[in-house]
């Protein structure tokens, strides 16, 4: 059974919100694919899928089953939808905007406004004015989808704003849960779990209701699990998701706490980056961000941009998040440029009046950011050459193996230069371990005074990792460091003044 007819069925009490004066079947067959085209070809998504598909069509409830009964406030603030687009298929631009007519109560809704940034035809988002709520703002030139938002922004009538991608489907009682949470703190922004509809088919698939925003330090969006912690203590299914970043596209404001923030920074262009802009300075200048998981968003994923970029996707990208870490990544910015080396040297403009109203609202540092609200992004360590772990005048090396085949270690006298080390006392540090030969210094089991042993290296263990705290080494998990008893390395609680947790790593420190 195909998930449109298990819809359909499911469904049938959707009907479409009466338009005086449109002609949607006049709208829609205006700009039908021509015989033999291809359907992927002006969209990235497949046209003549999403063409066969009613404007109104049912779709699957994808919440969980505890929301339908979650109450909201019943005076909840009303909200100006802001949509822009660059040449958007006309059956997903109306399947848009008419699942939120169709699927909000009206008095939520203030008004539909359509941002038309500069598409081919001015007509795809005229005609759309026809249906009751939806305005239409035309820009005389490309702007790209950040000062195309905040043009809709600025014209928004509601207190309270919501963007939403071209290609989107609401779904049921969408809008209430994440205007309830705004309204109870106009410092929350909060996006919806955001449903997939393939590009194939459009059929609506429920995503996973346990991810949350993250990125890499080249600046790259990922959805990632929920730390493990968080998940086990999450009891209650409709509870909202803290999430360091945002995917963007979808999402719900309070106006004044926008324009108070500084909108977006309207010298990014085109597409990219402004989702880290955004959610950087959310957290740091004392708002957050999160996941609304009673409310669900369908949004067509693309594996391309059908549009151009003036000035390339690469260069786009790079002058946004350049942008970002300037403005925002502190000494963290290194990180981004080693990730990233072709932002090194990239032209991005001035960042002045950003770094400025930064400074005005006395925002958090990044630091603040990493340590409070993403730890989970691991900042590299600077890889240390072969070299040797030295405390006094002894360093740390293998002493043969033991009986039951496990390598031992211990101190014994420094030998060799620190460049140039026998191979029992050389080391090397990086990315976070501790490693000689392709075996890791780990602690399987840490504990106060528990054995320290070499394992095969895997970083992706986090038994294995290590930091540098001054001249202390602690183990990233347990926050235990390393200390040389007389016969045996073991973990325990630091100590910064206990010579047995004292390391030299030479030549590089
Ligand atoms: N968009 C725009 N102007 C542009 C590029 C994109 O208005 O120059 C719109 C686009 O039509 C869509 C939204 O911005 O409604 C996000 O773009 P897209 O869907 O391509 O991004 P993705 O969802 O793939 O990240
Ligand atoms: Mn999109």
């Amino acid at each position: 059974m195909s998930l449109t007819k298990h819809c359909l069925a499911a469904s049938p009490s959707v009907t479409g919100t009466p338009s005086k004066g449109f002609d949607e079947k006049a709208y829609l067959a205006a700009k039908q694919l021509r015989a033999g085209e291809d359907p992927y070809r002006q969209h990235a998504f497949n046209q003549l899928e999403s063409d066969k598909l009613s404007p109104d069509r049912p779709i699957r409830d994808t919440r969980h089953y505890s929301c339908p009964s979650v109450s909201y406030s019943l005076d909840l603030p009303a909200t100006s939808v802001i949509i822009t687009f660059h040449n958007e298929a006309r059956s997903t631009l109306l399947r848009t905007v008419k699942s939120v007519l169709n699927r909000t109560p009206a008095n939520l809704i203030q008004e539909i406004i359509l941002v038309d940034d500069f598409s081919s035809d001015p007509e795809d988002c005229l005609l759309l004015t026809r249906i009751p709520k939806v305005k239409c703002l035309r820009n005389d030139r490309r702007e790209g989808l950040i000062r195309s938002r905040v043009r809709g922004a600025d014209v928004a009538a509601a207190a309270v704003l919501t963007f939403l991608d071209s290609h989107c489907e609401v779904n049921t009682e969408w809008l209430q849960p994440m205007l309830q949470r705004v309204k109870e703190d106009h410092t929350r922004v909060v996006s919806p779990i955001i449903d997939v509809i393939s590009l194939d088919n459009f059929a609506y698939l429920a995503a996973s209701a346990d991810l949350r925003g993250g990125f890499d330090w080249s600046l790259h969006f990922k959805w990632e699990q929920i730390p493990l912690e968080q998940k086990m203590s999450r009891t209650d299914p409709t509870r909202p998701i803290r999430t360091p970043v945002i995917a963007g596209g979808i999402f719900v404001i309070d106006k004044s706490w926008f324009n108070h923030l500084g909108k977006y920074d309207a010298q990014m262009d085109i597409w990219g980056g402004e989702n880290f802009e955004l959610s950087f300075r959310v957290w740091m200048c004392g708002g957050s961000l999160e996941i609304v998981p009673c409310s669900r968003v369908g949004h067509v994923f693309r594996k391309r941009h059908p549009y151009n970029f003036p000035e390339g996707n690469a260069l786009t990208y790079i002058r946004n998040t350049k942008r970002t870490a300037e403005v925002w990544m502190d000494e963290y910015k290194q990180y981004y440029y080693e990730a990233r080396p072709s932002a090194i040297g990239k032209a991005f403009g001035s960042v002045a009046t950003r770094i400025e109203q930064r400074k005005k609202m006395n925002c958090k540092s990044f630091r603040w950011y990493l340590e409070n609200v993403y730890p989970e992004l691991t900042v590299p360590e600077k890889e240390v050459l072969p070299g040797i772990i030295k405390q006094g005048v002894n360093c740390l090396e293998s002493q043969g193996q033991d009986t039951a085949g496990d390598t031992l270690l211990g101190m014994g006298i420094c030998r060799g230069s620190a460049k140039n080390p026998p191979a029992a006392q050389a080391w090397l540090f990086s990315d976070h371990l501790i490693q000689q030969q392709g075996k890791c210094l780990a602690a399987a089991f840490p504990s106060p005074g528990a054995l320290v042993a070499l394992q095969v290296c895997n970083p992706k263990e986090g038994s294995q990792k290590w930091r540098r705290k001054g001249s202390l080494i602690q183990q990233s998990v347990s926050g235990l460091c390393l200390e040389m008893q007389p016969a045996q390395l073991v973990t325990n609680k630091c100590q910064a003044d206990t010579p047995a947790q004292q390391w030299q790593l030479l030549p590089h420190s």
